[in-house]
């Protein structure tokens, strides 16, 4: 660290991200989707127009915002988008994060958005069984940040439960990131014209298969969007570039391609967990794309050796447990194969 910096920001700990190999692996480890972007969207990448880079891209996305719109039955105001989900959680942090609490056990990125932007947070523990009580949010004070389903665990929890805690105090805002919502779970959005204090997150890095354009959303009431957009105009108006403006519209737009293949995912997750449960082993129920399967280091380490990446967290309580994502059938036969040789290596 060089003298320069901030003195507060000494001791913050950044962010891992999760690795992006360089040689050819079986990548399970970042929740990336197997899948290409719809058809539409590929068309677009291929035939940018000259003037979309020689130009400013429009402050508002308005294409994009207007397919959201169209997808989940709100206006346009009530919608924002963001160069990533991670961006409209840090403004969101900006703006209504003064006091947050959120699970202890989640998106590992809330303690940094609490630590960089000095945000008193407190973090609430799972039940035994890594699900979460919303009896506990309820009792706290200060804005609600929920991960739903949660990650890494993959559980989901009903939007009747989120409503619970959304209802019970209006004067308190709840965030729920959905990023892993098309897998299963039950979107909260048909709550935001009921009540004021209800902000949703998504992303298009995991079910819309953009992760490297950088495209997420948030929907709420407009009242709350123009709090996010006022962050915004003060710190990155242009926050979406063209393409992935574009990009956003056309994947949107593109429900069949979305469904075929965000199908595909929970039916290949449903045949993974069948059959590495048959091998004995322990997986949380998962509405993501995702599971959480209890392995450790070892587990971790030996698939790495046969050239199947997952993700560990060397970290209590997470350290017997190991993240996979879901890809496709191939290779969750491939990962199958390689749990069971690990098993029969271990017997031995
Ligand atoms: N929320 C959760 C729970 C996530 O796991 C991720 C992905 N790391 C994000 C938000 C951010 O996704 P993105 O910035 O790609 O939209």
């Amino acid at each position: 660290m060089s003298r320069f910096m901030k003195n507060s920001l000494a001791d913050l700990i950044p962010y891992t991200p999760g690795e992006q190999p360089s040689k050819k692996m079986i990548k399970l480890n970042t929740n990336e989707n197997p899948y290409p972007p719809s058809p539409a969207v590929e068309k677009i990448l291929e035939n940018m127009d000259e003037d979309k880079g020689r130009l400013y891209s429009d402050p508002q996305a308005s294409a994009a915002k207007k397919a959201i719109a169209g997808y989940y039955g709100i206006r346009p105001d009530q919608t924002i988008m963001f160069n990533g989900s991670d961006e409209g959680l840090a403004m969101s942090f900006m703006a209504f994060g003064e006091n947050i609490c959120f699970p202890e056990i989640s998106y590992s990125f809330y303690k940094v958005f609490a630590r960089v932007f000095s945000r008193k947070y407190s973090m609430i523990p799972l039940k035994k069984d890594f699900t979460i009580d919303p009896d506990d949010y309820i009792r706290s004070t200060g804005t609600v940040l929920i991960a739903n389903p949660n990650a890494p665990t993959g559980i989901a929890l009903d939007p009747d439960q989120i409503e619970r805690i959304v209802a019970s105090d209006k004067d308190r805002m709840v965030i729920v990131d959905e990023a892993y919502i098309d897998f299963g779970g039950e979107t909260c959005t048909g709550l935001i014209d009921k009540y004021d204090n209800l902000l949703v997150i998504q992303t298009m890095s995991k079910s819309r298969s953009l992760a490297g354009l950088r495209i997420g959303y948030a929907m709420s009431s407009s009242d709350i969007i123009k709090d996010l957009d006022r962050i915004r105009y003060s710190f990155n108006p242009y926050n979406m570039n063209a393409l992935s403006i574009a990009a956003a519209e056309a994947a949107m737009n593109d429900r069949e391609y979305f469904r075929e293949t965000s199908e595909k995912i929970m039916k290949t997750r449903e045949m993974t967990v069948s059959e590495l449960r048959k091998l004995g082993l322990d997986i949380l129920p998962s509405k993501a794309n995702f599971i959480f399967v209890k392995g450790g280091p070892d587990y971790y380490e030996k698939l790495k050796e046969k050239n199947i990446l997952a993700r560990y967290w060397n970290e209590s309580p997470l350290s017997d447990w190991v993240r996979i994502s879901i890809g496709t059938w191939e290779e969750m036969k491939e990962l199958v194969k390689a749990t069971k040789e690990i098993s029969c290596e271990k017997a031995r």
